[in-house]
């Protein structure tokens, strides 16, 4: 079967000579629809990040299922499905908790560390999947996975209806986390993105005002100098990280979404002791949260259209990737068809 294979750094191919999976008793056999690109899938092309080389990449995906393993019961030949691309031990102290995603395998997922969705097919356990409303589109169910992303960074900040929030980027995770806000009853959202063309986006999907990075610090005098109750980093680098400890409010709180793999220096760390800061930092989702996601979408309450700035094939997903290792760029989510 034909798939976007990670080779190395700097390199995905697209190779035809993969054999189509096999299930497991306690797995279904998708045939794959759509398939988001993901950030992190950039950052590890660039990098290295999470991903392990040798595999089929692609983890935000939809697809019909076209077998069921012997002990599946829930699930039938064509339902619409989308995945939680996680694959939890079960067995741990956090899995035992319902904390998979701090699981001791911590990023043991699919397309990640074993194959993905950028494939004609691919093999899922049968507890991974969720149904997608008919409601939903095979295109937009590929974003409720970084949906998922944005629905747990909200809910664990703790944030209450009428706080202010001021958010970091204006990308994927950035716009979901904007829309989250809203519909959990965030009073006023602050964004802070240099791309004019996602600056637009983000007013148009609930921002109330967004500013450039050298700007940050007018969101101090829109809040009668207190600050946002809440910030939310979805960009990840020095930058980002240290303003949000300058611009959140004095016991406020930072939810750092965006990951920053590699040292620096770091300038005012003494704000966030003197400032009561609580920093906290979250990574992926659980079964709930898949859940929340979908709901959201089914009941309008999140818009992903605006989102999707490309629909490519299969075969343009390497030339994707270079276009989005570098920045600045005005792509939001590219969307591969297979
Ligand atoms: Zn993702
Ligand atoms: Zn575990």
């Amino acid at each position: 079967m034909k798939c976007a294979f990670y080779v190395k750094v700097g390199k995905i191919e697209i190779r035809d000579n993969l054999p189509k999976p096999t299930i497991k008793p306690d797995e279904v056999l998708i045939k794959v629809k759509y398939c988001g690109i993901c950030g992190s899938g950039v950052e590890s092309f660039k990098t290295g990040g999470l991903y392990l080389p040798g595999i089929i990449i692609g983890h935000e995906f939809t697809g019909e299922i076209v077998e069921v393993g012997e002990k599946v019961k829930k699930w039938k030949i064509g339902n619409r499905v989308t995945v939680n691309p996680n694959v939890p031990c079960f067995d741990c102290y956090w899995c035992l908790h319902h904390q998979e995603n701090m699981c001791k395998l911590s990023n043991n997922a699919l397309g990640t560390t074993q194959n993905g969705a950028m494939a004609e097919f691919i093999n899922v356990k049968a507890e991974r999947l969720h149904l997608l409303p008919e409601s939903i589109s095979f295109e937009t169910g590929a974003t409720v996975e970084p949906l998922a992303v944005a629905v747990y960074a909200v809910q664990e900040s703790g944030l209450k209806i009428g706080d202010n929030a001021a958010v970091f980027g204006a990308g994927t995770i950035g716009l979901m986390t904007i829309q989250v806000l809203k519909a959990a009853g965030a009073k006023n959202i602050f964004v802070i993105e240099p791309v004019e063309s996602k600056q637009k986006r983000a007013l148009k999907l609930g921002a109330d005002k967004v500013l450039i990075p050298k700007n940050w610090n007018k969101i101090t005098r829109l809040t009668n100098r207190v600050g946002p109750d809440h910030v939310f980093d979805a960009v990840g680098i020095p930058e980002t990280i240290m303003t949000s400890l300058q611009l959140v409010k004095r016991g406020g709180h930072i939810t750092m979404i965006g990951m920053h793999t590699l040292p620096f220096e770091m300038k005012n760390f003494l704000a966030l002791t003197t400032g009561n800061i609580t920093m906290r930092g979250v990574y992926a989702y659980n079964q709930d949260h898949f859940r929340t996601a979908i709901s959201l979408l089914e009941q309008e309450k999140v818009n992903v259209e605006p989102m999707i700035t490309k629909r490519i094939k299969l075969d343009d997903v390497p030339k994707a990737f270079e276009l989005l290792s570098n920045p600045p760029h005005d792509e939001i989510k590219i969307i591969v068809e297979i």
